[in-house]
């Protein structure tokens, strides 16, 4: 875990799941902000692992199609976010089980089902 806390210093704006100088759902460049998938206590986890997104403010907490206002949005982005940290993070010879308890040991909460698990 050495790196982990050097990449932190050098950017905070890393993600694993998707180009944030764009918005996640529509694509725009412009009035990004950028979203912690996991909010509350593991927030500042969402930014040290990368699971950040950017959203443009309709897509963000500026319309009722914001993350923040849109359960299905926000459960998909979620599931993304599992999806690719296992991929990044993983060893890959895990079973989808142990995958998915690495992640709760870090996140505390499991999104997917065994067989999305990549
Ligand atoms: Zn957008
Ligand atoms: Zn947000």
């Amino acid at each position: 875990m050495a790196g982990k806390t050097d990449r932190v210093k050098d950017s905070n704006r890393f993600s694993i799941i998707s180009n944030i100088n764009r918005c996640y759902v529509c694509g725009t460049k412009d009035n990004l902000h950028i979203h912690e998938v996991f909010g509350g206590s593991n927030r500042a986890k969402s930014k040290e692992w990368g699971l950040v997104i950017a959203l443009c403010g309709t897509h963000h907490n500026m319309s009722n199609a914001g993350i923040h206002f849109n359960k299905s949005l926000d459960e998909h982005v979620k599931k993304q976010a599992e999806k690719y940290w296992i991929l990044e993070y993983c060893d890959k010879n895990l079973s989808a089980e142990e995958k998915i308890k690495e992640f709760i040991k870090v996140f505390g909460k499991n999104y997917l089902e065994e067989d999305e698990v990549l």
